[in-house]
């Protein structure tokens, strides 16, 4: 197979390079401690940079105009992802929304209302987070038990969420919630967006060790929502579940962060006892299997982006990128931090290598292992679903979910 350019191709990618050149924020009017995620300085930056995509025609390329995008190919739309990545320019702040989220919400809503938020989160001026999630629901993501109650034309919400990331300061959440009990646990879900501030919605952030606060608990308490917020069919909600969480792993699978160039970068600037680590015969074997993996992700990801442009949800086969690309993303930290010998101990950003962006990446890189679905999650779904191996024991599958027992009512 042929992954290379086709004439028609190389054209596009040359004159989008030109213009992310000519049109790319400058990142170096930021300090340290601005450049990394959630400060607002770099959100104003990262929302600017989205809005001059709109304006260009290079935002959502592949989605109708009459949402905000250009009615361009998903090959094309790779094509500009991939530049903006060679560019430096990799925000995290829209992908939950563009590509996770509304995605499902276009396919499975029809209400004028709730596609009015499509065009302003194109345009970077909405964020969006995903409100899946509980203390007793994250690799069993059909656990759920926050609840949903019909009162006439509306919901009425109760329950709790976790590891929420970016609530903190989204404006929008796409929400799964149990609307039937006494159905299998697969069977009583539905999906609902709703504008985080409506009342009764309570975000506490959570510190991690990175010392960043964008995970979140959100605490639901008889949160009002119109009909109209419902996304899929009442009772439907499983399918909208897994086309996000295809969505998820095909986005975390492409793989952004530090790469096998900067590790790279860094060993050539770091003295050994035979000149520079990049000479040392073991961190050369080490790199040249790291390129390898490298790669690999880079064309598990044609894969994923063969089934987009046929307009197909990514395949349980992009489980695989995500598997590798987050247990290589830490190992690369890890090693990235043993280059620098004592000066690995320090993650400051004033004084640390490259302001501590390795450090940040390495106490980052465990929690990449367990969002959007763990390692063993991962493994799961590719012996099962991919290799065809017999499935886990699943003894709650056709048991209506008020019967299944649960810690809390054990005791
Ligand atoms: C950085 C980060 C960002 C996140 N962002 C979001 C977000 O935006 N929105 C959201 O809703 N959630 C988010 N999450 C939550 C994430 O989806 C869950 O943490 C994840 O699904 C694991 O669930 P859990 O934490 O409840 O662990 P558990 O499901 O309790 O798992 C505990 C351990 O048991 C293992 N395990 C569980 N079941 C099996 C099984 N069947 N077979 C083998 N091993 C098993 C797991 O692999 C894990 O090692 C995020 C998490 C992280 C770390």
């Amino acid at each position: 197979m042929n992954f290379e350019d086709s004439p028609e191709e190389a054209r596009y990618r040359a004159t989008v390079r030109a213009w992310i050149a000519a049109n790319a924020p400058d990142l170096g009017v930021l300090g340290p401690a601005e450049s990394r995620n959630w400060h607002p300085a770099h959100r104003e930056i990262a929302r600017r940079w989205q809005a001059t995509k709109a304006d260009a025609g290079y935002a959502c390329l592949s989605w109708p105009r009459e949402w905000g995008g250009a009615g361009r190919t998903a090959i094309e739309e790779a094509i500009f992802n991939q530049e903006e990545l060679r560019a430096g320019l990799q925000f995290i702040y829209f992908i939950t929304g563009l590509n996770v989220l509304l995605p499902a919400l276009l396919a499975h809503n029809s209400d004028p209302q709730s596609l009015a938020r499509i065009p302003p989160a194109v345009r970077g001026d909405e964020i969006w987070c995903q409100l899946f999630s509980e203390p007793s629901s994250g690799s069993d993501s059909a656990g759920i038990r926050s609840t949903a109650r019909r009162d006439g034309d509306d919901w009425v919400i109760n329950g709790q969420k976790v590891w929420n990331s970016g609530a903190q300061a989204a404006d929008y959440g796409l929400l799964v919630v149990r609307t039937d009990p006494d159905l299998p646990k697969h069977k009583g879900l539905t999906v609902f967006w709703v504008d985080m501030k409506t009342p009764g919605i309570a975000v506490r952030p959570i510190r991690v060790m990175s010392g960043e606060a964008e995970l979140n608990e959100v605490f639901l308490d008889a949160v009002r929502i119109p009909d109209t917020q419902r996304v899929g069919a009442v009772n439907g909600g499983w399918q909208v579940v897994i086309s996000t969480l295809m969505n998820e792993r095909a986005a975390l699978g492409m793989g952004t962060g530090l790469s096998w160039r900067d590790i790279m970068a860094l060993a050539a600037r770091t003295p050994s006892f035979e000149g520079t680590v990049l000479d040392d015969p073991a961190f050369r074997e080490w790199l040249a299997d790291y390129y390898v993996n490298a790669e690999a992700i880079r064309l598990l990801s044609f894969r994923t982006l063969t089934s987009l442009s046929r307009g197909e949800v990514p395949g349980p086969a992009s489980s695989a990128g995500k598997l590798l690309w987050s247990n290589k993303t830490q190992e690369m930290a890890a090693q990235a931090l043993d280059i620098q010998g004592h000066f690995g101990l320090l993650d400051g950003a004033a004084e640390a290598v490259r302001d501590g962006a390795f450090q940040h990446r390495f106490l980052w890189a465990a929690g990449l292992r367990l969002g959007g679905g763990t390692d063993e999650i991962m493994k799961n779904i590719i012996a099962e679903r991919v290799l065809g191996l017999p499935a886990d024991i699943r003894v709650d599958k056709d048991v209506p979910f008020r019967d299944i027992p649960h810690g809390r009512s054990a005791h």
